[in-house]
């Protein structure tokens, strides 16, 4: 008699679970198990595009694609929300179908907003970095110059982005670009509009080369955002923030962008973590549970050389995505596993327009070829998930 085929179930459709998916189907045939996608939309969406959706600078629609499209066609998808993970019984618990089975798990679910436990983030700030936070941030931009021109109160003009790390400098970068025609659009005067970018570390994008980050601050104080360093956000409000010396900016309009924590399905789960983030073992696996791997951002890794955590990207997700596919081969092979390694080949962040600033390998790239290089970045990534197709239907020209 033929043994069952293993069911394995990959938890998420972003970078991470749509490289494994792509990665483990080319490795395992249809005889060797069944697999199953779960994520809470019919798209993937580029997570690392999202600033431009959301300052409206790029449609959402160039940053999502059907994941039909995506996956071959032997892998069930379902499109539902992983409400619970029981890694003891082997079974996730989903919003409106019935529980799954897996004999293999892989989660890849993503992170939200980090508050650190400022009052009032998630009741008053925009901190959901997806497709319908980028839709309602910028829809929500628009209104406010809207409102303006009836009710002409200086807050509606005013927004605060709160953390000067990757994500506030990217959208800052789009924002700031975008606000000349958002001026002229609304018949409002540039001078009336306060863009502010408020860190509570010491410096602007924390861990960037010191160069890189004042030629990235000299650009956007040129396009009118006005930076404050050092200074801790206390409180979220209704009106706007207040900041840890008692001083009160109001403001329609607050974007949050501190960092993130793992998804909160994890802590939901009961896996140890830290953040929402599950220290997994070398080979990805969930230090309890030999047949559950986690990767991304619901992920912790430790750089050895530092001592200190890899800040959560989509260049380790995919990696990791890759070295768990293969591990989901191995074992349902019954081959040793494979250690993962991170390799990381630089940064680049976007400044809107044709600016950017970055390292690649240990060289810094500024302004155009920063900027050529983020887009042929953002390019291989749709290659990754879609190939030389998908590239062409939603690449970006890097000139
Ligand atoms: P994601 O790609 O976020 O995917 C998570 C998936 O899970 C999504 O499809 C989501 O819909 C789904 N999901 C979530 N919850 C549920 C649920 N309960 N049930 C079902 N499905 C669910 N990294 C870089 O390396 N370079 C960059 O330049 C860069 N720029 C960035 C710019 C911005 C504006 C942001 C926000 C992030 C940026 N990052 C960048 C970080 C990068 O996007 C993340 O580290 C990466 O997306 C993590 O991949 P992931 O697969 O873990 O999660």
């Amino acid at each position: 008699m033929l043994a069952a085929k293993p069911h394995i179930v990959i938890l998420g459709a972003g970078y991470g679970g749509i490289v494994t998916v792509k990665r483990i189907a080319k490795q395992l045939s249809t005889n060797d198990a069944n697999i199953t996608l779960i994520s809470k939309h019919d798209y993937h969406y580029q997570t690392t595009w999202l600033h431009e959706p959301a300052a409206g600078t790029l449609h959402h629609d160039r940053t999502r694609m059907k994941i039909a499209d995506l996956i071959p066609s032997h892998v069930q998808f379902i499109e539902d929300e992983v409400v619970e993970i029981h890694p003891k019984e082997n079974k996730v618990s989903l919003k409106n179908n019935e529980q799954v089975t897996y004999d293999y798990l892989v989660t890849a679910l993503g992170s939200v907003a980090e508050t650190f436990g400022v009052e009032g983030v998630y009741e008053y700030a925009f901190n959901k970095w997806t497709l319908n936070g980028a839709r309602e941030l910028r829809e929500h931009t628009e209104y406010m110059f809207a409102k303006y021109n009836n009710e002409q109160k200086e807050e509606y003009l005013t927004f605060v982005v709160a953390g000067a790390g990757f994500t506030g400098i990217e959208y800052i970068g789009e924002l700031s670009e975008r606000m000349p025609e958002l001026c002229k659009e609304f018949d409002v005067p540039m001078n009336k509009v306060k863009m502010y970018v408020i860190e509570a570390a010491p410096t602007a994008l924390p861990g960037f080369d010191p160069e890189l980050v004042e030629y990235a601050m000299n650009l956007l104080e040129n396009r009118g955002v006005e930076f404050k360093i050092n200074m801790p956000i206390s409180k979220v409000t209704e009106d706007g923030v207040i900041l840890k010396d008692g001083t009160e900016i109001k403001a329609g309009t607050v974007i949050w962008a501190t960092g993130v924590r793992g998804n909160p399905v994890i802590e939901k789960s009961g896996f140890e973590n830290m953040r929402g983030r599950v220290k997994v073992t070398k080979d990805l696996r969930a230090p309890d549970y030999d047949n559950v791997f986690i990767i991304g951002d619901c992920s912790l890794i430790i750089n050895e050389q530092t001592d200190r955590p890899y800040p959560p990207t989509a260049q380790i997700a995919t990696q990791q995505a890759e070295v768990a596919a293969r591990n989901l081969a191995n074992l349902v092979k019954g081959r040793p596993l494979e250690e993962f390694q991170p390799d990381i080949k630089g940064t680049v962040a976007s400044l809107g327009g044709k600016e950017a600033i970055g390292v690649i390998g240990d060289k810094k790239v500024f302004g155009f070829s920063a900027n050529f290089m983020k887009k042929m970045i953002d390019n291989r990534s749709l290659w990754m998930i879609g190939g030389t197709g998908l590239v062409i239907k939603k690449g970006k020209n890097p000139f």
